[in-house]
């Protein structure tokens, strides 16, 4: 139904040529502003009552206790954790200042995790979020283009932000945001007159207006955006973006300057360097030789590595997590009345598998569903089963059998 010029708000009055939108009830009307101010109040109460999903005031923890919480989740990468406990409490302290004129500003300070895909770098973002208990959002960078071409628009990553936080803006606009597989937007040369990669630098252009800080109208659904869409605002200032990547091939990158360093510096031969772990000299400078443009760089100014996970890691990950795979598996047995006992040798065997299909800790768990499915499926119909035991041989005959195995033959 078309609203004439003349009708009015049935709250404030305001005539339907005054305002932006006025909605149509059966005998009544609002308009936008008090429709905005219903939400508030609503917002508001909703809090008061606690049921909101998200609380509006952060408790922050101190780095320690940040760490400690990490550790319950993530196995390992003990700097990596270190690093980001400080940037993000110190992010947040940011937040929560209330900046007078005279008073120093505190920069917004995003974070970038260089890892091998697989050792925990998704990980560690979502556990911070759930610590804060903060709107979270996964943005895969190899899908968003510029604006106009075929892909995703970057703006949709703050609808995913958006919807994680059920639409409450405020909750949203101090959620964290990981952007994953940053590396695969890198722009193939370093030197922009040579190679001109025009895609990747224009996402990384997109993606930075993103990371400073912008007001950015939001397509509440996602897609593409049309003219006569309502859009919801949202201000990326208070956002922490996480990105990740492998960045494959940059250690070649990190040797090689500190090799020419070593040359140019001659106090620094003395220094012996670690070549088995290259990514600990990690530094900005790397990245933009990988082909990130230096304002992304700049705007990414926490750097950190995560190590490969190696085998005594993956059979950590198997038990030690608070919601450890085994711990998930024993959960499910116990649903259906049976103690669920994995031999240690299994363990071990699932570690060697994961090695050997090189689906590293990714792929633990498909391991151990290939291995339980049997008795997943069979003994839910055994009322008289009270205690399932799995030992090596058992592990090894339903793994050889199961698609997993079939798939990776040949490896
Ligand atoms: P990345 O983002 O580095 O590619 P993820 O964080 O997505 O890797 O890890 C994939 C899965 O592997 C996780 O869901 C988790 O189950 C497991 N995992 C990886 N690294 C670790 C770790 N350090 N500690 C515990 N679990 C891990």
């Amino acid at each position: 139904m078309a609203t004439k010029k003349s009708e009015v708000c049935s709250f404030c009055g305001r005539k339907a040529s005054e305002v932006s939108l006025m909605i149509e009830g059966l005998d009544a009307r609002i308009c936008d502003r008090c429709a905005e101010q219903a939400h508030l109040i609503l917002q508001e109460q909703l809090e008061r009552d606690g049921k909101n999903k998200y609380p509006s005031d952060i408790t922050l923890k101190k780095p320690k206790e940040i760490k400690d919480f990490l550790d319950q989740y993530v196995i390992g990468q003990d700097e990596a954790k270190r690093t980001l406990s400080v940037a993000v409490y110190n992010h947040y302290k940011r937040i929560s200042q209330k900046v007078r004129e005279d008073e120093v500003e505190i920069e917004k300070s995003n974070i970038i995790l260089v890892g091998e895909t697989g050792t925990g770098k998704t990980l560690l973002a979502r556990t911070i979020a759930k610590m804060l208990n903060v709107p979270f959002a996964i943005a895969d960078a190899t899908v968003l283009t510029e604006a106009g071409y075929v892909g995703e628009d970057v703006e949709n990553i703050l609808v995913k932000l958006l919807q994680a936080a059920d639409y409450d803006v405020k909750a949203a606009e101090k959620g964290i945001v990981f952007i994953d597989e940053i590396d695969k937007i890198a722009r193939k040369s370093d030197n922009p007159s040579i190679t001109r990669d025009v895609s990747g630098e224009g996402v990384q252009q997109a993606l930075l207006k993103l990371l400073e800080g912008t007001v950015s109208n939001v397509p509440p659904q996602g897609g593409r955006k049309h003219p006569e869409q309502k859009m919801i605002a949202v201000n990326t200032k208070d956002i922490l973006f996480i990105a990740g990547g492998a960045f494959d091939g940059i250690e070649r990158i990190i040797a090689a300057r500190k090799r020419s360093n070593v040359i140019g510096y001659s106090s620094d031969a003395s220094k012996v360097l670690d070549k088995s772990n290259m990514l600990k000299y990690l530094a900005p400078a790397d990245l933009k030789k990988f082909g990130l443009i230096p304002e992304i760089v700049g705007r990414l100014p926490i750097i950190t590595h995560l190590n490969p996970l190696d085998e005594d890691a993956l059979k950590r990950i198997l038990t030690e997590p608070k919601n450890a795979i085994v711990k998930q598996f024993e959960k499910l047995f116990e649903m259906d009345g049976i103690e669920l006992v994995i031999e240690d040798e299994v363990l071990d065997f699932v570690v060697e598998k994961a090695v050997e299909f090189k689906v590293g800790a990714r792929g633990l768990r498909s391991i151990m569903e290939a291995i339980l499915n049997d008795a997943m499926f069979e003994l839910p119909s055994h009322d008289e089963t009270k205690q399932f035991v799995v030992t090596r041989a058992y592990a090894e005959e339903k793994l050889d059998k199961s698609e997993m195995a079939k798939l990776h033959a040949g490896d």
